[in-house]
């Protein structure tokens, strides 16, 4: 089975969240399981400046949305990639979707539309003696490809629309729809039209054969009007084709037994060895070394996080006697503050703004607990890593956080099952709470270090999940060949 996967951004060429895990890992789950996965990217800089001196080309595009364009072909990480070329479109400094000052491009519309076009090409018969079995597309910047199939009059392959996080639509004026290349008949409810304008993610839910998203209790909560931010009505009309498929880890990137960013590496058998890790992060931050609980926080700085919540308890979690390290970016105003916080407890909190891939490993070794209060959490992948590295979950209980961390509540713990702690989402006091039971249990060593080695057997590999995926893919594609829409 061939599938032509459409994404943003791929780890580890391109990444500014979990999409690019995701996207970057899954292709090789797939291909243990007898399904190939050829990944179609944008060309950004830092792509481009991977490929070899004459790439493969594919396609040519005279003009492509106001350029010329080129699709290439390469074999990168493992990743069998096409990369479309389209320097009026991608080649620009900053990152996959701003400016270097971290504003959005004001033309990602005709960015990703155009990303969208040529997925959608290549899904029609673009590369000669090369069709997919299946269209995979995730999140709104590649959601246009089923909606160019859809309105194409060529037989389509069967698709899936993966929704990473569905905070993020796509959402433009009407006015662009004229330079789509839609027939004028896609500007409608059933469309891609949304709210008097263009919804790209909107578009793609409309048109798929099936929508997943990223865990179980995900999938429920956007059919929610509190949860599915204006698109529950269209999630609820196509909940028979809604799947909650969670995500995995790439243990090979993510592995405390071979991680070379860490100052000691270990197993669930040699924990002990943690502590190399914990001193070096206490040395290179001048925190105290007083035995007290080590929290982090690895997460964009936003209030989908809960960052603001976190950043007005602080105070008081600090006075429980914790610490807590913080790696992060996002809104300035939660930065400074985090920031502000460090200035007052010297010692006791660090604030470290910034993506750092190697300080996030050194982190999740290093720390006793990673704390994860989001308001909402598709998935999650910080408490996946945290569970990996025995570094323990805190969490809010919403979405894939709720479906990966088993709460060490009196029952769990005495049956000896609980991986870390959950708490009520949007509240800080819930927070705190959680903080002061994070105290208790820390205390007790045994309960401790068996919440850390649970969490290091537990399988968060990508097997269970890439198979969920394959029998979807294969549903599909036997429905197409029935003709069983
Ligand atoms: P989201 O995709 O919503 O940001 P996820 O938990 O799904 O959240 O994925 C976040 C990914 O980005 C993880 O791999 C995490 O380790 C990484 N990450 C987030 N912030 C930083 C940072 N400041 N430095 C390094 N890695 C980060």
């Amino acid at each position: 089975m061939q599938v032509l996967s459409v994404a943003s951004e791929v780890f580890p060429l391109i990444k500014t969240g979990g999409l690019a895990d995701v996207t970057g890992a899954l292709p090789g789950a797939l291909g243990g399981l007898g399904v190939a996965v050829r990944t179609m990217l944008p060309g950004y800089p830092s792509v481009m400046a991977r490929l070899p001196k004459r790439p493969k080309k594919i396609a040519d595009y005279s003009d492509l949305f106001g350029g010329k364009a080129r699709l290439l072909a390469a074999e990168l990480d493992g990743l069998d990639l096409l990369i479309l070329d389209a320097p009026h479109l991608f080649d620009r400094p900053g990152g996959a979707y701003g400016d270097p000052g971290g504003g959005d491009w004001p033309d990602n519309w005709k960015r990703f539309a155009a990303f969208s076009r040529a997925a959608a090409d290549v899904a029609l018969g673009a590369i000669p003696g090369w069709l997919p079995d299946i269209v995979h597309a995730h999140d709104w910047q590649a959601a246009m490809t089923l909606a160019y199939l859809r309105y194409d009059e060529r037989p389509a392959p069967p698709s899936v629309m993966t929704v990473h996080n569905l905070a993020f639509q796509g959402q433009f004026a009407a006015s662009i729809f004229g330079e789509l290349g839609l027939p004028s008949a896609a500007m409608a409810l059933d469309g891609v039209e949304y709210f008097g304008g263009v919804g790209f993610l909107k578009a793609g839910l409309q048109a798929a054969s099936a929508i997943t998203t990223v865990s179980p209790t995900y999938a429920r909560e956007i059919r929610s009007p509190s949860f599915g931010m204006g698109l529950d009505g269209l999630i609820g009309l196509r909940a028979n084709s809604l799947h909650g498929i969670l995500n995995g880890i790439d243990t090979g990137q993510w592995n405390p037994e071979t991680d070379p960013h860490l100052a000691a590496r270990y197993t669930a058998k040699t924990l002990k060895a943690r502590a190399a890790n914990r001193q070096a992060l206490e040395q290179r931050f001048s925190l105290d070394a007083d035995g007290s609980p080590l929290l982090c926080v690895v997460s964009r700085l936003t209030w989908q996080k809960g960052m603001d919540i976190l950043v007005s308890q602080l105070d008081r979690m600090v006075g429980l006697g914790v610490r807590i390290a913080v790696l992060g970016s996002g809104d300035q105003a939660l930065e400074g503050a985090f920031l502000a916080a460090a200035a007052r407890h010297r010692g006791r909190v660090v604030t470290v703004i910034g993506y750092d891939e190697g300080l996030s490993h050194l982190l999740q070794g290093g720390t006793d607990a990673i704390l994860i209060p989001s308001r909402f959490e598709p998935c999650g992948l910080t408490q996946l890593y945290g569970l990996r590295y025995g570094c323990v979950p805190v969490v809010a209980r919403t979405g894939g956080l709720a479906d990966t961390v088993i709460d060490a509540n009196h029952a769990a713990v005495s049956a000896g099952v609980a991986t870390g702690i959950q708490f009520e989402p949007d509240s800080g006091e819930a927070l705190v709470e959680a903080i002061e039971r994070l105290t208790r249990l820390f205390i007790d060593r045994d309960i401790w270090s068996g919440m850390q080695k649970r969490g290091m057997r537990a399988d968060i590999s990508w097997e269970a999940s890439a198979k969920e995926y394959v029998s979807l893919f294969r549903s599909l594609a036997v429905q197409q060949r029935t003709g069983k829409a």
